[in-house]
């Protein structure tokens, strides 16, 4: 019989502790914390009840009830009282139980004199593990502070049972737990690829470790640190330059300033450390209340701000552990998959590379920075993905299949089969491709084509060697403005072009001068609101009128070629005239290099995007005037089809082997032929293997595409016969409207090319 029990829930968590350190068996652990508990709480009844599998609450140990019903009482969730409470996950006070519509009794626990009631959900990380319950004979009216001390003592409980020192956590942790269960979410699928592999946190939450206090004034200290370091984190954030001044992440740092100077959060907080929990468990605990409002919240608006308040939550708990930084400096597992709430591009590059699978995010877009980061590193990015950071453990297995946009979370042995076997596809495929890397692209009849990759990035860079490709047709020298967080000095682009250069090692490089606007914002510079974007003020038009701004760059571009080629070109010119008017600013930097007495490049071409329709009907005149044109399609067809070319709904509308496109082209390529301009295309179409076919059948002779198009288009290429294909085309040439693909795809089959 335990006779120094004292009274309050500090009292009782000493004792607890004392309990966990005593060497007994797990059961005699239960039976001494019931009766700990029911003489602390003065009450004549404390069971624990534990569950088990889905929906199963077992009695697993009592004080006052039955001993015989121990493991044979049982109960589903949303049956009795205890069974509202796991349902609910709210605590449950009644001074009259039997009276409530949900009692239930059982009469093998001898339950029947005991009228009052308090029962507390146990939970971890919003999870159910089992209901805490103590009952009186007497019509009792359980107080707030008795209520909020069973609380607390049902935190520490939850402790135990994970750590196993009250039962094996494999029986009772339950089969439908979202950290345990298998899932399959949909997100919107952003960067191609599929990926198996293993959950890295880029935050990764803390675990409580110890529950109960040693000295709730220091734990109380600790708290106030850890808020006024995260209220600090939070302003200096806010006001970094690259965090734009409107738009989603602004938003959610707004709603954390506003939670982390709550009141109303940080009382309950510090309530729970004064019950005798850690700062750490305190936190925890508040967080639990916060989760299961936001599982009942409909008004998305309200989940949203209790999902920050969520987070909020995990990065206090980080700032305690003094843990925050996030999991890119820690050691991933070789095959890591990064899934995060939000991520910036910088962050991305952080990572490992070589450990890097893949990405997953709640949050996300297309055009969103981080996409193009894991795009240049060939990595699958799903975003969207609503509660992924639920449903994810550090280190569980995971697959993300980018094309679809699912994530297999804990995928089942039949889901990991298929992916395995698509995966050793992919490779098959990829060695396929790898074989043909240092094979000429030259058709079956001696073509020649010229296999370029486009790119951005230095990340990017190591596709060059190893796709084989001839060189860049394509460098988008914004990339590196989007991805920075402040404005690239000088020093910083011409570091940038010289490396490119020299990891080119004498492989032609395109560099395009800054393509800005659009869906291209840089969060530093600010810009107005735009009706149409895409047609609004952006790439040369913003140089044109800020004229300083190309002047670096070009400046860059000439320092870092110093004694090589140079290819630059314009994006966007519309007039004739505008490409004059850049191309003079190339003129005056190499006259201010020559002043200086600075080496110029080797040689200069300048070139030109052809992008925007109307220049087709300048050609006679721009030919004049430039080194080379180049072919945007992605821009050239948004516009001839007054189409945009990141609408879902439009993807699919208009075709890139329409008649009126083919015309368009084949005009272009004849007139730059009899000038004797050197002609491309770099849009999208280039890298897919069909499109790339009819473009040879036009008479391109070069193209650029993302890296991962050179080998399924060498090997189409491999496959082809020029001659015939152009035959074939004159055949059709009559065509002026509908699409040309069914024709392309006979074609294909007819003679075997692989496409
Ligand atoms: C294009 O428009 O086809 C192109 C290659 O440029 P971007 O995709 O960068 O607009
Ligand atoms: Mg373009």
């Amino acid at each position: 019989m335990i006779t120094d029990v004292g009274t309050g829930p500090r009292v009782l968590l000493r004792r607890l502790r004392e309990v966990m350190a005593e060497n007994i068996q797990p059961q005699a652990r239960l039976d001494r914390i019931v009766r700990l508990v029911a003489a602390n709480m003065v009450a004549e009844v404390c069971s624990i009840y534990l569950r088990r599998g889905d929906t199963v609450l077992e009695l697993c140990a009592t004080e006052g009830l039955n001993p015989e019903s121990v493991h044979q009482t049982t109960l589903q969730v949303g049956e009795g009282l205890v069974g509202v409470v796991a349902e609910s996950l709210e605590p449950l006070k009644l001074s009259d139980a039997r009276s409530h519509p949900k009692f239930a009794y059982r009469p093998e626990t001898g339950e029947d004199p005991y009228n009052s009631f308090l029962g507390v959900p146990m939970l971890r990380n919003a999870q159910l593990l089992g209901v805490l319950v103590v009952q009186n004979q007497t019509r009792r009216h359980y107080t707030d502070e008795e209520v909020e001390a069973l609380q607390t003592i049902a935190v520490v409980l939850a402790e135990m049972v994970v750590s196993g020192a009250l039962v094996d956590p494999e029986d009772f942790s339950g089969g439908s737990d979202l950290l345990q269960r298998s899932w399959r979410l949909e997100g919107v699928g952003i960067a191609e690829g599929i990926a198996m592999g293993h959950v890295v946190l880029h935050e990764p939450r803390v675990e409580v470790v110890h529950a109960i206090a040693e000295d709730t004034s220091a734990e109380q200290e600790r708290l106030t640190n850890s808020i006024a370091e995260l209220r600090r984190w939070i302003d200096t954030t806010l006001a970094r330059p690259d965090l734009s001044t409107t738009g989603e992440h602004r938003d959610v740092l707004e709603a954390y300033r506003m939670f982390a100077h709550d009141r109303g959060w940080i009382r309950r907080i510090r309530e729970a450390i004064d019950t005798g929990l850690t700062a750490e468990a305190a936190v925890h605990r508040v967080q639990d209340e916060t989760r299961t409002q936001m599982t009942k919240q409909s008004d998305p608006f309200w989940r949203e701000r209790l999902h920050d308040l969520d987070d909020l939550s995990n990065r206090l708990l980080r700032h305690l552990a003094g843990k925050t930084t996030s999991a890119a400096s820690e050691d991933l597992p070789k095959d890591a998959i990064i899934c995060a709430r939000a991520m910036g591009p910088a962050e991305l590059l952080d990572y490992d590379q070589k450990a890097l699978r893949g990405l997953v995010l709640e949050e996300g877009s297309a055009t969103s920075h981080v996409a193009i980061v894991a795009r240049a590193l060939d990595i699958p990015l799903i975003g969207r993905v609503a509660g992924l950071l639920d449903r994810v453990e550090s280190h569980h297995a995971i697959i993300l299949d980018g094309l679809s946009g699912e994530v297999y979370i804990r995928p089942q042995s039949d889901v990991i089969d298929a992916y395995a076997e698509k995966v050793r596809f992919r490779a098959r495929r990829q060695a396929q491709y790898a074989r043909l890397r240092d094979k000429p692209a030259v058709t079956k009849d001696g073509v020649e084509i010229s296999l370029n990759i486009n790119s951005g990035l230095l990340v990017d860079l190591p596709h060059l060697a190893q796709s084989g490709a001839a060189g860049i047709g394509l460098f988008r020298t914004e990339l590196q403005f989007m991805v920075s967080s402040t404005f690239p000095r000088l020093r910083m682009q011409m570091d940038l072009y010289s490396k490119v250069l020299d990891e080119a090692d004498g492989r032609p490089v395109v560099f395009r001068t800054l393509d800005l606007g659009s869906d291209k914002v840089l969060p530093y510079f600010t810009h107005d609101r735009e009706e149409n974007p895409a047609m609004g003020w952006r790439a040369i038009r913003i140089a044109l009128d800020r004229p300083a701004l190309l002047r670096y760059q070009i400046r860059a571009l000439l320092g870092a070629a110093e004694g090589r080629e140079l290819r630059m070109m314009f994006p966007m010119i519309s007039e004739v005239s505008e490409f004059v008017s850049a191309r003079r600013l190339v003129d005056r930097e190499l006259e201010r290099r020559r002043k200086l007495g600075l080496k110029a490049p080797a040689d200069i071409k300048v070139g030109t995007m052809l992008e925007v329709p109307a220049l087709a009907w300048q050609l006679d005149a721009l030919c004049q005037h430039v080194d080379f044109i180049s072919v945007g399609s992605n821009d050239l067809l948004q516009f001839l089809y007054a189409s945009d070319r990141g609408h879902p709904r439009l993807s699919d509308r208009y075709d890139t082997l329409s008649a009126a496109v083919m015309s368009v082209l084949k005009t272009v390529l004849e007139t730059c032929n009899r000038h004797d301009v050197p002609v491309s295309l770099c849009g999208e179409m280039a890298g897919r293997p069909l499109d790339a076919m009819a473009l040879i059948g036009l008479g391109f002779r070069t193209i650029s595409m993302p890296p991962t198009s050179v080998g399924p288009v060498k090997m189409m290429i491999r496959s082809l016969n020029a001659a015939a294909l152009q035959e074939y085309l004159k055949s059709v040439d009559g065509q002026t409207q509908g699409s040309l693909r069914a024709g392309f795809e006979e074609f294909a089959k007819k003679h075997g090319v692989s496409v």
